[in-house]
C-alpha cells in the first residue's frame, strides 16, 4: 500500500482528518474533483477581498475544543453576523429580536412584543407541538413575521411549502426579547483572517493532493493504493444511486465586482419576499470590516447574489433536504455504508446531514481519533 488513507474531498472534514492522520505518522493522499482545495468554504481573493465563492461562511461554535483547534491554523477576527432582512424595501433586523419587533409593530418593551406573538399564535390555532416549519415559525414569532420574513425566504431556499418542511430548520434561528442583532448564540464567532482557503491550506500543509481528480473515474486505482478511503462526497453517488437519488438543494452564485466602496452597508442582506429571485446578497468586504490585512480601506466591493434551486445531476449538491422521504432513503444508504469496511464516510454530503462547519470539524476529529485508536 502506498498510503494509509486516500481522502476524497479537501473540504473541512477531509482536511481535519488528513492533518490528524499525518500527525500520527500516517501516509495520506487527498484528491478533489474541483480545481481548488477547501470544498465549500473556499475563498478567493479579489481586490484584497476574500470572496466566499460557495456562499457566506461565518464560523461559530460553543465547542471550545473546536474553537481552539481552528485557531491553531488561523487567527480569527471578531466578526458578528447581523443580517438585514429586506421585504419589498422594508428593512428589518435579524435574527428576530426587539429591533425587529419594534420596526414591525412599533412595540417598545419585551412584554408588548411577547403579547403580540402569543395573540397571533393563538389566532393561528397553534396549541400543541408544531408539526412543521410553518407552525413552528408562527409559534415562535407570530403570523406577521412569518408572512414577511420567513415564508417567502424559506420557500425560495427550500423549494417546498413551509407546511411540508421540518420544524427544526427554523429552530436554528434565535428569537430574543432583547435588543441583540447577533445571528448566533454561540460563545465563539469569527472569520479567519486571510480567508478560509488559507486556513484549510494550513491544515493540509505537507500533504500530497491531486486536484481536478474525480474518485469515480479511477476508483479501483485509488482503492488499490490505500489501506482505507475517507469519502466526503455524496453518499448516494458512492453507491451509484442504486437506491435512487437523495435530494439536495443547490445554489448558484452571481458575483459582481463594483467600483464603489459600499453597496449595501452590511455583509448579508436577505430578500425575504417571494418575488425577488435571489435569496440574499452577500457583500464580502464586510466580513473583514471593509479593510485589507494592513488595515487600509478597500476601495472596491464584490457582491454575490444567491439563487437556490433543486439539485439535478451535474450540479453541486449543497443542502441535504431533511424531509421524511429523504431521511428514510438515507437510512438505506447508511446501511450500505456499514458494509464498506474500508471506507469512512464523513462530512455534510458523506453523512447527508445539515452540519455547520464546527460540527463537521467535531465529527472529523472524532472519526480520526476512533480510527487511530482502533489501529
Ligand atoms: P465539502 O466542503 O462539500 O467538501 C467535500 C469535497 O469533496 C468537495 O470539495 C468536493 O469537490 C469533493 N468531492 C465530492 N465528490 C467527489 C468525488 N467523487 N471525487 C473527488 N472529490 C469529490 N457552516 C457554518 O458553520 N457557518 C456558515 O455560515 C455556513 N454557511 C453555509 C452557506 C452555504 C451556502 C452552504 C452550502 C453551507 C454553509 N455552511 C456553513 C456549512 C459548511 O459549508 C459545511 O459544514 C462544510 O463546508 C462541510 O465540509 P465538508 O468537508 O463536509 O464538505
Ligand atoms: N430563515 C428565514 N428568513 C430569513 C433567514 C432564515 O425564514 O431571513 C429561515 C429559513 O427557513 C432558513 C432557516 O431559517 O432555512 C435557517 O436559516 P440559516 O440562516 O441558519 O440557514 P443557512 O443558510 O445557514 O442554512
Amino acid at each position: 500500500m502506498m498510503y494509509d488513507y486516500v481522502i476524497v474531498g479537501t473540504g473541512l472534514f477531509g482536511a481535519v482528518f488528513a492533518h490528524q492522520a499525518k500527525l500520527a505518522g500516517k501516509r495520506v493522499l487527498m484528491i478533489d474533483k474541483r480545481p481548488h482545495i477547501a470544498g465549500n468554504v473556499y475563498t478567493e481573493e479579489i481586490e484584497g477581498i476574500h470572496v466566499h465563492k460557495y456562499g457566506a461562511h461565518i464560523f461559530h461554535t460553543n465547542n471550545k475544543t473546536v474553537w481552539d483547534y481552528v485557531n491553531l491554523f488561523a487567527d480569527f477576527n471578531r466578526f458578528t453576523n447581523s443580517p438585514v432582512a429586506n421585504y419589498k424595501g422594508e428593512l428589518y433586523s435579524l435574527p428576530f429580536n426587539m429591533y425587529t419587533f419594534n420596526t414591525m409593530w412599533g412595540v417598545k418593551t419585551p412584554e408588548e412584543a411577547g403579547k403580540i406573538i402569543s395573540e397571533q399564535r393563538k389566532r393561528a390555532g397553534i396549541t400543541s407541538e408544531p408539526k412543521n416549519l410553518e407552525e413552528q415559525a408562527i409559534s415562535l414569532v407570530g403570523t406577521d413575521i412569518y408572512e414577511k420574513l420567513i415564508k417567502g425566504y424559506t420557500e425560495k431556499q427550500w423549494g417546498r411549502p413551509c407546511d411540508q418542511l421540518p420544524a427544526f430548520i427554523i429552530q436554528r434561528l434565535p428569537v430574543r426579547l432583547t435588543f441583540d442583532n447577533n445571528y448566533f448564540n454561540s460563545l465563539y464567532q469569527g472569520i479567519p483572517i486571510g480567508g478560509y482557503t488559507k486556513l484549510v491550506a494550513s491544515m493540509m500543509e505537507g500533504i500530497e493532493v491531486c486536484l481536478e481528480t474525480d474518485y469515480f473515474s479511477e476508483k479501483e486505482k485509488w482503492d488499490g493504493m490505500a489501506g482505507k478511503i475517507v469519502f466526503t462526497g455524496a453518499v448516494d453517488s458512492y453507491f451509484d444511486f442504486c437506491r435512487g437519488h437523495l435530494e439536495y438543494r443547490t445554489v448558484r452564485f452571481e458575483d459582481e465586482l463594483l467600483d464603489i466602496p459600499n453597496y449595501q452597508g452590511n455583509a448579508v442582506m436577505n430578500y425575504t419576499d417571494a418575488e425577488t429571485p435571489w435569496t440574499r446578497i452577500i457583500e464580502h468586504k464586510w466580513f473583514q470590516f471593509g479593510k485589507d490585512e494592513t488595515g487600509d480601506d478597500l476601495p472596491k466591493t464584490v457582491i454575490s447574489r444567491e439563487f437556490s434551486s433543486e439539485w439535478k445531476p451535474g450540479d453541486e449538491p449543497y443542502y441535504p433536504v431533511n424531509d421524511a422521504k429523504n431521511k428514510a432513503l438515507y437510512k438505506e444508504y447508511e446501511e450500505l455504508t456499514k458494509k464498506e469496511k474500508n471506507v469512512i464516510f464523513g462530512g455534510r454530503l458523506g453523512q447527508y446531514t445539515y452540519y455547520d462547519m464546527d460540527k463537521v470539524i467535531e465529527s472529523a476529529l472524532l472519526a480520526v481519533k476512533r480510527e487511530l485508536e482502533y489501529k
